[in-house]
Protein backbone atom coordinates (compact mmCIF):
# COMPACT_ATOMS: atom_id res chain seq x y z
CA UNK A 1 0.00 0.00 0.00
CA UNK A 2 2.34 3.39 -1.18
CA UNK A 3 1.20 6.53 0.24
CA UNK A 4 2.61 10.00 0.22
CA UNK A 5 2.54 10.48 4.02
CA UNK A 6 6.02 11.69 5.36
CA UNK A 7 4.58 11.55 8.79
CA UNK A 8 3.99 8.22 11.18
CA UNK A 9 2.89 8.07 14.81
CA UNK A 10 2.75 4.15 15.75
CA UNK A 11 3.08 2.30 19.07
CA UNK A 12 3.53 -1.30 20.49
CA UNK A 13 0.91 -2.14 22.96
CA UNK A 14 2.01 -5.14 24.81
CA UNK A 15 2.48 -6.35 28.73
CA UNK A 16 5.92 -5.80 30.16
CA UNK A 17 7.57 -4.31 26.93
CA UNK A 18 9.85 -1.15 28.51
CA UNK A 19 12.97 -3.35 27.52
CA UNK A 20 11.85 -3.30 23.75
CA UNK A 21 13.78 -2.71 20.77
CA UNK A 22 11.17 -1.90 18.62
CA UNK A 23 10.75 1.93 18.79
CA UNK A 24 14.61 2.48 18.34
CA UNK A 25 14.54 -0.44 15.58
CA UNK A 26 11.87 1.32 13.68
CA UNK A 27 12.38 5.09 14.38
CA UNK A 28 15.94 4.70 13.19
CA UNK A 29 14.44 3.09 9.91
CA UNK A 30 11.97 5.95 9.32
CA UNK A 31 15.14 8.10 9.52
CA UNK A 32 17.02 6.08 7.11
CA UNK A 33 14.47 5.71 4.82
CA UNK A 34 13.44 10.02 5.10
CA UNK A 35 10.12 9.73 7.12
CA UNK A 36 9.19 11.13 10.41
CA UNK A 37 8.19 8.25 12.41
CA UNK A 38 7.45 8.45 16.53
CA UNK A 39 7.11 5.24 17.90
CA UNK A 40 5.78 5.05 21.68
CA UNK A 41 5.53 2.15 23.62
CA UNK A 42 1.95 1.04 25.48
CA UNK A 43 2.97 -0.58 28.38
CA UNK A 44 -0.01 -2.29 29.76
CA UNK A 45 1.32 -3.56 32.66
CA UNK A 46 2.58 -0.20 33.73
CA UNK A 47 -0.35 1.92 33.19
CA UNK A 48 -2.34 -0.81 35.11
CA UNK A 49 -4.69 -1.72 32.01
CA UNK A 50 -5.51 -5.44 30.96
CA UNK A 51 -7.43 -7.34 27.75
CA UNK A 52 -10.70 -5.90 28.99
CA UNK A 53 -9.56 -2.67 28.73
CA UNK A 54 -7.81 -3.47 24.81
CA UNK A 55 -10.91 -1.51 23.05
CA UNK A 56 -10.79 1.77 24.68
CA UNK A 57 -6.91 1.53 23.49
CA UNK A 58 -7.39 1.11 19.86
CA UNK A 59 -10.35 3.39 20.24
CA UNK A 60 -7.96 5.80 21.67
CA UNK A 61 -5.00 5.47 19.53
CA UNK A 62 -7.10 6.05 16.47
CA UNK A 63 -8.96 8.93 17.65
CA UNK A 64 -5.48 10.70 18.72
CA UNK A 65 -3.99 10.22 15.63
CA UNK A 66 -1.61 6.88 15.69
CA UNK A 67 -1.42 5.22 12.40
CA UNK A 68 -1.13 1.74 13.40
CA UNK A 69 0.09 -0.03 15.91
CA UNK A 70 2.50 -3.76 16.84
CA UNK A 71 0.87 -5.59 19.31
CA UNK A 72 2.46 -8.40 21.16
CA UNK A 73 2.25 -10.90 24.17
CA UNK A 74 -0.18 -11.04 25.07
CA UNK A 75 -2.90 -9.57 23.07
CA UNK A 76 -1.72 -10.98 20.07
CA UNK A 77 -5.04 -13.34 19.71
CA UNK A 78 -7.00 -10.95 21.81
CA UNK A 79 -7.21 -8.43 19.55
CA UNK A 80 -8.80 -10.46 16.58
CA UNK A 81 -12.42 -9.95 17.48
CA UNK A 82 -11.99 -6.31 18.07
CA UNK A 83 -10.81 -5.30 14.41
CA UNK A 84 -12.56 -4.27 11.48
CA UNK A 85 -10.55 -6.38 8.86
CA UNK A 86 -7.89 -9.53 8.81
CA UNK A 87 -5.38 -10.33 6.31
CA UNK A 88 -6.50 -14.01 5.10
CA UNK A 89 -2.82 -14.64 6.99
CA UNK A 90 -4.45 -13.11 10.33
CA UNK A 91 -7.75 -14.86 10.08
CA UNK A 92 -5.18 -18.28 9.62
CA UNK A 93 -3.24 -17.87 12.52
CA UNK A 94 -6.27 -16.35 14.47
CA UNK A 95 -3.52 -13.55 15.87
CA UNK A 96 -2.08 -10.22 14.93
CA UNK A 97 1.25 -8.62 15.46
CA UNK A 98 0.07 -5.35 13.40
CA UNK A 99 -2.63 -3.39 13.20
CA UNK A 100 -3.47 -0.25 10.88
CA UNK A 101 -5.85 2.63 11.08
CA UNK A 102 -6.83 3.31 7.81
CA UNK A 103 -10.18 5.61 6.77
CA UNK A 104 -11.66 5.17 10.11
CA UNK A 105 -11.24 0.86 9.98
CA UNK A 106 -8.74 -0.89 12.02
CA UNK A 107 -6.76 -3.56 10.01
CA UNK A 108 -5.07 -6.41 11.21
CA UNK A 109 -2.09 -8.05 9.61
CA UNK A 110 0.42 -10.45 10.77
CA UNK A 111 4.30 -10.38 9.95
CA UNK A 112 5.34 -12.71 12.32
CA UNK A 113 4.75 -15.67 9.84
CA UNK A 114 6.20 -13.82 7.09
CA UNK A 115 9.10 -12.77 8.79
CA UNK A 116 10.07 -15.92 9.79
CA UNK A 117 10.10 -17.29 6.66
CA UNK A 118 11.81 -14.56 5.28
CA UNK A 119 15.09 -14.80 7.67
CA UNK A 120 14.82 -18.74 6.91
CA UNK A 121 14.78 -18.80 3.43
CA UNK A 122 17.44 -15.85 3.32
CA UNK A 123 19.75 -18.27 5.87
CA UNK A 124 18.35 -21.83 4.56
CA UNK A 125 16.98 -21.39 1.15
CA UNK A 126 18.05 -25.00 0.09
CA UNK A 127 15.53 -26.81 2.72
CA UNK A 128 12.46 -24.99 2.06
CA UNK A 129 10.84 -28.12 1.22
CA UNK A 130 12.25 -29.85 4.42
CA UNK A 131 10.40 -32.38 6.82
CA UNK A 132 10.62 -30.27 10.19
CA UNK A 133 10.14 -30.86 13.95
CA UNK A 134 8.46 -27.39 16.11
CA UNK A 135 9.03 -27.71 19.24
CA UNK A 136 6.66 -25.06 21.37
CA UNK A 137 2.92 -24.17 19.97
CA UNK A 138 2.51 -20.77 21.53
CA UNK A 139 1.82 -18.14 19.61
CA UNK A 140 5.65 -17.64 18.20
CA UNK A 141 5.30 -21.70 17.17
CA UNK A 142 2.11 -21.20 15.41
CA UNK A 143 4.28 -18.65 13.31
CA UNK A 144 6.82 -20.35 12.64
CA UNK A 145 4.67 -23.55 11.72
CA UNK A 146 2.66 -21.46 9.33
CA UNK A 147 5.80 -19.39 7.44
CA UNK A 148 7.71 -23.13 7.20
CA UNK A 149 4.47 -24.66 5.66
CA UNK A 150 3.56 -21.33 3.28
CA UNK A 151 7.14 -21.48 2.06
CA UNK A 152 6.74 -25.58 1.15
CA UNK A 153 7.99 -27.24 4.08
CA UNK A 154 7.07 -30.48 2.97
CA UNK A 155 5.69 -31.98 7.27
CA UNK A 156 6.03 -30.19 10.16
CA UNK A 157 5.54 -32.51 13.23
CA UNK A 158 4.14 -29.91 16.59
CA UNK A 159 5.54 -30.86 20.31
CA UNK A 160 4.51 -28.83 22.95
CA UNK A 161 5.04 -30.01 27.16
CA UNK A 162 1.56 -29.42 27.05
CA UNK A 163 -0.11 -31.80 24.13
CA UNK A 164 -3.67 -29.76 24.03
CA UNK A 165 -1.56 -26.84 22.68
CA UNK A 166 0.88 -29.11 20.19
CA UNK A 167 -3.11 -30.21 19.08
CA UNK A 168 -4.26 -26.61 19.20
CA UNK A 169 -1.83 -25.53 16.44
CA UNK A 170 -1.75 -28.69 14.48
CA UNK A 171 -5.53 -28.27 13.79
CA UNK A 172 -4.92 -25.03 12.91
CA UNK A 173 -2.39 -25.45 10.32
CA UNK A 174 -3.67 -28.53 8.86
CA UNK A 175 -7.22 -26.76 8.27
CA UNK A 176 -5.07 -24.57 5.65
CA UNK A 177 -2.19 -27.16 4.82
CA UNK A 178 -3.74 -30.23 4.98
CA UNK A 179 -3.57 -32.95 7.24
CA UNK A 180 -1.38 -35.04 5.99
CA UNK A 181 1.74 -32.18 6.06
CA UNK A 182 1.34 -31.68 10.27
CA UNK A 183 1.18 -33.82 13.00
CA UNK A 184 1.52 -34.34 16.41
CA UNK A 185 4.79 -35.59 18.08
CA UNK A 186 4.85 -36.82 21.24
CA UNK A 187 8.64 -37.77 21.41
CA UNK A 188 11.40 -35.26 19.93
CA UNK A 189 13.67 -38.14 19.56
CA UNK A 190 11.89 -40.32 17.35
CA UNK A 191 10.12 -37.21 15.46
CA UNK A 192 13.49 -36.11 14.32
CA UNK A 193 14.30 -39.20 12.87
CA UNK A 194 13.32 -38.29 9.62
CA UNK A 195 13.62 -35.03 9.90
CA UNK A 196 15.68 -32.38 8.29
CA UNK A 197 15.45 -29.38 10.66
CA UNK A 198 14.11 -28.73 14.12
CA UNK A 199 12.71 -25.53 15.47
CA UNK A 200 13.01 -24.55 19.12
CA UNK A 201 9.60 -21.72 19.84
CA UNK A 202 9.98 -22.48 23.63
CA UNK A 203 10.87 -19.49 25.66
CA UNK A 204 13.28 -22.25 26.92
CA UNK A 205 17.05 -20.87 26.78
CA UNK A 206 15.84 -17.02 27.02
CA UNK A 207 17.35 -14.86 29.66
CA UNK A 208 15.39 -16.02 33.04
CA UNK A 209 14.84 -19.25 31.63
CA UNK A 210 18.26 -21.11 31.03
CA UNK A 211 19.01 -24.35 29.11
CA UNK A 212 17.52 -25.96 26.04
CA UNK A 213 14.62 -27.35 25.33
CA UNK A 214 16.51 -30.05 22.79
CA UNK A 215 18.86 -32.30 24.19
CA UNK A 216 22.89 -31.93 22.70
CA UNK A 217 22.61 -35.43 21.83
CA UNK A 218 19.51 -35.30 19.44
CA UNK A 219 21.57 -32.49 17.16
CA UNK A 220 22.78 -34.62 14.30
CA UNK A 221 25.23 -32.65 11.99
CA UNK A 222 22.98 -33.18 8.98
CA UNK A 223 20.34 -31.01 11.22
CA UNK A 224 19.63 -27.43 10.73
CA UNK A 225 18.66 -25.86 13.89
CA UNK A 226 16.72 -22.40 14.27
CA UNK A 227 15.65 -20.59 17.48
CA UNK A 228 13.40 -17.89 17.65
CA UNK A 229 14.57 -16.88 21.21
CA UNK A 230 16.38 -13.58 20.59
CA UNK A 231 17.35 -12.61 24.21
CA UNK A 232 20.33 -13.48 24.10
CA UNK A 233 20.52 -14.08 20.98
CA UNK A 234 23.24 -16.80 20.80
CA UNK A 235 21.35 -19.47 23.22
CA UNK A 236 22.93 -22.43 24.53
CA UNK A 237 20.73 -24.33 22.04
CA UNK A 238 22.61 -22.47 18.99
CA UNK A 239 25.73 -22.10 20.44
CA UNK A 240 25.36 -26.73 21.05
CA UNK A 241 24.25 -26.45 17.10
CA UNK A 242 27.05 -24.86 15.70
CA UNK A 243 29.82 -26.69 18.21
CA UNK A 244 28.61 -29.73 16.18
CA UNK A 245 28.70 -28.65 13.12
CA UNK A 246 24.48 -27.97 12.28
CA UNK A 247 23.50 -25.12 10.36
CA UNK A 248 21.87 -22.31 12.28
CA UNK A 249 19.16 -19.55 12.09
CA UNK A 250 19.40 -17.84 15.78
CA UNK A 251 15.91 -15.67 16.39
CA UNK A 252 17.38 -12.31 15.74
CA UNK A 253 16.65 -13.43 12.32
CA UNK A 254 12.59 -13.40 13.03
CA UNK A 255 12.61 -10.38 14.97
CA UNK A 256 14.28 -8.00 12.79
CA UNK A 257 12.09 -9.35 9.62
CA UNK A 258 8.56 -9.23 11.65
CA UNK A 259 10.08 -5.27 12.23
CA UNK A 260 10.70 -5.01 7.98
CA UNK A 261 7.08 -6.33 7.61
CA UNK A 262 5.42 -3.85 9.54
CA UNK A 263 7.99 -1.07 8.41
CA UNK A 264 6.01 -1.66 4.95
CA UNK A 265 2.70 -2.10 6.01
CA UNK A 266 3.12 1.43 8.68
CA UNK A 267 5.30 3.54 5.95
CA UNK A 268 3.78 1.84 2.39
CA UNK A 269 7.61 2.39 1.69
CA UNK A 270 10.38 -1.04 1.29
CA UNK A 271 12.71 -0.45 4.36
CA UNK A 272 16.44 -1.89 3.58
CA UNK A 273 16.62 -5.38 5.75
CA UNK A 274 20.31 -5.76 6.13
CA UNK A 275 20.55 -2.05 7.77
CA UNK A 276 17.90 -3.20 10.08
CA UNK A 277 19.22 -5.94 10.97
CA UNK A 278 22.85 -4.12 11.73
CA UNK A 279 20.81 -1.71 13.96
CA UNK A 280 19.42 -4.73 16.13
CA UNK A 281 22.76 -6.18 16.25
CA UNK A 282 24.18 -2.77 17.64
CA UNK A 283 21.13 -2.55 19.87
CA UNK A 284 21.59 -6.24 21.22
CA UNK A 285 25.45 -6.05 21.55
P1 LIG B 1 4.02 -19.05 24.66
O1 LIG B 1 4.09 -19.06 26.15
O2 LIG B 1 2.77 -18.62 23.97
O3 LIG B 1 4.35 -20.53 24.11
C1 LIG B 1 5.44 -21.28 24.54
C2 LIG B 1 5.07 -22.77 24.43
O4 LIG B 1 6.22 -23.55 24.73
C3 LIG B 1 3.97 -23.21 25.41
O5 LIG B 1 2.95 -23.85 24.70
C4 LIG B 1 4.70 -24.15 26.38
O6 LIG B 1 3.86 -25.20 26.84
C5 LIG B 1 5.82 -24.68 25.51
N1 LIG B 1 6.99 -25.15 26.24
C6 LIG B 1 7.68 -24.52 27.22
N2 LIG B 1 8.75 -25.27 27.59
C7 LIG B 1 8.74 -26.38 26.81
C8 LIG B 1 9.60 -27.50 26.70
N3 LIG B 1 10.71 -27.62 27.45
N4 LIG B 1 9.29 -28.45 25.78
C9 LIG B 1 8.19 -28.36 25.00
N5 LIG B 1 7.34 -27.31 25.07
C10 LIG B 1 7.62 -26.33 25.96
O7 LIG B 1 5.25 -18.16 24.18
P2 LIG B 1 5.46 -17.48 22.75
O8 LIG B 1 4.80 -16.14 22.74
O9 LIG B 1 5.14 -18.46 21.70
O10 LIG B 1 7.03 -17.18 22.79
C11 LIG B 1 7.98 -18.23 22.84
C12 LIG B 1 9.37 -17.63 22.70
O11 LIG B 1 9.49 -17.05 21.40
C13 LIG B 1 9.68 -16.50 23.68
O12 LIG B 1 11.01 -16.65 24.14
C14 LIG B 1 9.58 -15.25 22.86
O13 LIG B 1 10.43 -14.21 23.32
C15 LIG B 1 10.05 -15.75 21.51
N6 LIG B 1 9.55 -14.98 20.37
C16 LIG B 1 10.46 -14.59 19.44
C17 LIG B 1 10.04 -13.89 18.35
C18 LIG B 1 11.05 -13.43 17.33
O14 LIG B 1 10.72 -12.53 16.54
N7 LIG B 1 12.23 -14.02 17.27
C19 LIG B 1 8.67 -13.57 18.17
C20 LIG B 1 7.77 -14.01 19.13
C21 LIG B 1 8.23 -14.71 20.24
Amino acid sequence: MSTSQESFVLGLVGGGISASLTPAMQMREGRASGVSLTYRLIDMDRLGLGVADLPDVLAWTQRLGFDGLNVTHPFKQAIVPLLDELSEDAADLGAVNTVLFRGGRMLGRNTDWSGYSSAFRSVLPDAVHDRAVLVGAGGAGAAVGYGLLRQGAAHVAVLDAEENRAAGVTERLARRFGEDRVSIAYDVGQALHDASGVVNATPVGMVGHPGSALPADLLRRDLWVSDVVYFPLETELVATARSRGCRVLPGGGMAVQQAVGAFEYFTGRTPDPARMARHFEELTA
